[in-house]
C-alpha cells in the first residue's frame, strides 16, 4: 500500500543515546545515500545514561575473553580518542589504577592483569611504590593495576558531536517523537508516522519493552540499577588519576570508584542500586507504577535465589544510599580524602541492565536480537560508550545494515 503523504526512510533508529547515533553515524558513513531517521522520546540526546554516567574510557581489562565487551573495548577506547582529538572535544589522560583494599585482592588483580593482556589492552601490574609514583594518595597492597590508556571525557559532549555529525551526513532526528508500535513498515509515535523499510531499536532502558512489541527477546527484561555520585568539593589535586577497587566479576558492576572528569574535578560512585522503576532518578519524577510490579518481582526472584550474587549486592548497595558510607567506601582507595567535602550529588544514571529471565542471571555482555529488518539492541551497558564505534561497525557489518 502506498502512503504519499507519510515520510518515508529506508531506517528508523529508535534512540538518541550514544548507541542510536553512533550506528546512525556507520551506516551514513558507508552508505551517504541511505535515508534515515532517528525519534527520540527526549527533547535532546543523551538524556538517559548517555549523558549520565562517568565518562570513562575503559581499557578493556575487565570483560571474559571472547566477549563482545572484551573485542570492542581496546578498539573503541583507540576509536572514541582520536574522534576527540579530531573534533576537539576534551579528553582527560589521566590513566587509572585499580588498588587492592584487602590481601585477597591480589589474586584477582593478577586476573584482571591476565584478561587485560588477552584482550590486547595495554596494562600493567606495579608495586605499592610505583603506584605511588602514579599517585601519592592511592593506597593499596603490595600491588596494584595500571592502566595508562584510562581516560575521561564528557559523554554529553560527545553525543552533540556524534548528532551534529549525522545531521550534517543527512540524517533526520526528531525529539519528543515515542515510539507507538512498528507494522507493516508503518512507524507510528507519539506524533506523526513514517513509514521505514528497517527499524534499529537503541532504546535503552526501553528497549526490552520495544523488542517484545516487536515479538523478539521476550525471554530477557530490564531491572533498572541506580547509580549515585557524589562531588568532591575540596582541591582537585587531591587526586590525580582515577582510582577503582577490585570488582566483583560475577556483577557487571565496577564498585564505588574515584573519577577524575574531564575538567580534573573529582566525584565518587557509581553505586549500583537496584531501583523499582525505570527512570527513577529522584523522588518520584518520572514514576510509572505499572512498571513497579514486573521490576519488584524480577528483583524479589533475584534476591531469593542469589543468581550472580544479587542478594548480597541489593543488601550491599542499599546501605550505600546513606552518604558516610559510600564516603567510607571510597577511603578505602586512598591515603586521604576530606569527607566533609562529599556534600553535593550529581545527576544520577540508570543502567538498563538485562536479565534473562530462563536462568535468572543478569547478562553480562552486550545483546543483540532479531533481524536486519527489525534489530534490538539489548543491554548496552557499561562499557558502551567506550565501545560505541567498534559496535556499530560490527553491526553494520554482520546484520549488513
Ligand atoms: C551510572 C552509569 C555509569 C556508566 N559509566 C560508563 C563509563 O564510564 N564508560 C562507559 O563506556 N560506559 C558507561 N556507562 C554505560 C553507558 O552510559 C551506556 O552503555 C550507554 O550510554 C548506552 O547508550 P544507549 O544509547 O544504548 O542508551 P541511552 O543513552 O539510554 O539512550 C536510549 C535513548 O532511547 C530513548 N528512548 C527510550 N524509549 C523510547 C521510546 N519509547 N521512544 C523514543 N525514544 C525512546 C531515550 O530517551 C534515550 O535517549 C555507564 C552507565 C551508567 C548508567
Amino acid at each position: 500500500m502506498n502512503h504519499p503523504t507519510i515520510p518515508a526512510f529506508d531506517t528508523a533508529i529508535i534512540g538518541a543515546g550514544v548507541i542510536g547515533l553512533a550506528i546512525c553515524r556507520e551506516i551514513l558513513k558507508r552508505d551517504p545515500a541511505r535515508k534515515v531517521l532517528i525519534i527520540d522520546k527526549e527533547s535532546h540526546e543523551a538524556f538517559h545514561a548517555s549523558g549520565r554516567n562517568s565518562g570513562v574510557l575503559h581499557a578493556g581489562f575487565y570483560y571474559k575473553a571472547g566477549s563482545l565487551k572484551a573485542r570492542f573495548c581496546v578498539r573503541g577506547n583507540r576509536a572514541l580518542r582520536e574522534y576527540c582529538f579530531e573534533r576537539g572535544l576534551r579528553i582527560n589522560e589521566c590513566g587509572k589504577l585499580v588498588v587492592a583494599t584487602v590481601p585477597a585482592h591480589v589474586q584477582q588483580l593478577n586476573e584482571l592483569h591476565k584478561r587485560g593482556l588477552e584482550n590486547g589492552a595495554e596494562v600493567s601490574l606495579i608495586t605499592e611504590a610505583e603506584a605511588a609514583k602514579i599517585d601519592p594518595n592511592a593506597r593499596t597492597i603490595d600491588k596494584a593495576l595500571f592502566s595508562p590508556r584510562t581516560a575521561t571525557v564528557n559523554p554529553k559532549d560527545v553525543c552533540a558531536a556524534l548528532l551534529s555529525e549525522c545531521r550534517s551526513r543527512g540524517a533526520t532526528v526528531r525529539f519528543e517523537h515515542a515510539f507507538r508500535s512498528y507494522a507493516g513498515n508503518t512507524l507510528t509515535t507519539s506524533r506523526e508516522p513514517f513509514r521505514a523499510a528497517q527499524l534499529i531499536n537503541c532504546a535503552g532502558l526501553y528497549a526490552d519493552a520495544i523488542a517484545h512489541s516487536q515479538g523478539v527477546g521476550r525471554r530477557y527484561t530490564v531491572v533498572p540499577f541506580k547509580g549515585l555520585y557524589l562531588k568532591y568539593s575540596g582541591s582537585s589535586d587531591a587526586i590525580r588519576t582515577n582510582i577503582y577497587p577490585v570488582p566483583d566479576l560475577r556483577l557487571p558492576f565496577l564498585g564505588v570508584h574515584f573519577t577524575k572528569t574531564v575538567d580534573g574535578q573529582i566525584k565518587i560512585g557509581p553505586t549500583a542500586i537496584p531501583a523499582f522503576w525505570r527512570e527513577s532518578y529522584q523522588g518520584f519524577s518520572r514514576f510509572r507504577p505499572h512498571e513497579v510490579p514486573a521490576i519488584l518481582w524480577q528483583e524479589l526472584k533475584l534476591f531469593l535465589s542469589n543468581r550472580s550474587g544479587f542478594r548480597t549486592l541489593a543488601l550491599e548497595e542499599i546501605r550505600k544510599y546513606w552518604k558516610p558510607y559510600l564516603v567510607r567506601l571510597a577511603q578505602q582507595l586512598v591515603h586521604q580524602i576530606d569527607a566533609s567535602e562529599f556534600r553535593e550529588y550529581t545527576a544520577p544514571g540508570i543502567r538498563a541492565q538485562l536479565v534473562d529471565r530462563v536462568n535468572g542471571e543478569l547478562v553480562q555482555d552486550f545483546l543483540i536480537e532479531g533481524s536486519r529488518e527489525n534489530l534490538h539492541i539489548l543491554n548496552a551497558v557499561s562499557p558502551g560508550l567506550t565501545c560505541c564505534f567498534p559496535f556499530a561497525e560490527y553491526l553494520c557489518e554482520n546484520y549488513q545494515l
